[in-house]
């Protein structure tokens, strides 16, 4: 368990440091095995993920009893959703990283570029805006990642699931460079040519 919380520390930090989340944004978790039942380790509420401690780790179970001290994040429930909709899910990472969700704010889909795997449909799935925190949000959110590994939730931000943490975190990063990529292409191809 400890080691757990501790990943979840540290990829709050690195996805932190490389500019993913920005100030109190973000939520990321990990599921883990209790004795009874699964046990998810959240990120808590209105606090910077960039050093959290060990205590600021909550622990949820699937029916968001909260088993230690502290707050989980608001969208504790959209995590919850998904981790029951998704056996094969075991890590979670939520961001509003500024790339993708430029796309997110647009009416531009972000590409499949290679890399995201078997490229089976050609942009990465969205879902219509819902108010951040509502059960709206959760429903909608654990029905549109369907077997995907990531959503698009418009106007707000980016979901990245793995099969473990780390997974999720490396398909976060993936995503908000191929959506700078695709930014970079887009104003490329806008300017004129000054010969
Ligand atoms: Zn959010």
């Amino acid at each position: 368990m400890k080691k757990n919380v501790q990943e979840i520390i540290n990829v709050g930090k690195n996805i932190y440091e490389k500019g993913l989340i920005s100030g109190k944004s973000g939520n990321i978790s990990a599921r883990f095995k209790g004795e009874n039942g699964d046990i998810i380790g959240i990120t808590p509420t209105l606090k910077s993920l960039s050093d959290l401690s060990e205590e600021d780790i909550v622990l949820v179970d699937l029916d968001a009893n909260t088993l230690t001290n502290g707050k989980p994040s608001s969208e504790v429930n959209m995590h919850i959703e998904i981790y029951k909709k998704r056996p094969d899910v075991n890590g979670i990472v939520h961001t509003h990283s500024p790339y993708a969700t430029g796309f997110a704010f647009s009416d531009k889909k972000i590409k499949r570029l290679e890399g995201f795997g078997a490229i089976k449909k050609p942009y990465l799935p969205e879902i219509d805006y819902e108010k951040p925190g509502s059960n709206e949000l959760a429903k909608k959110a654990s029905e549109g990642i369907g077997d995907d590994d990531v959503l698009v939730l418009k106007n707000h931000g980016v979901i990245c699931v793995g099969e473990n943490l780390k997974e999720a975190e490396s398909l976060a990063v993936f995503i908000e460079e191929s959506a700078k990529t695709q930014f970079i292409t887009y104003m490329l191809n806008s300017v004129e040519d000054i010969i």
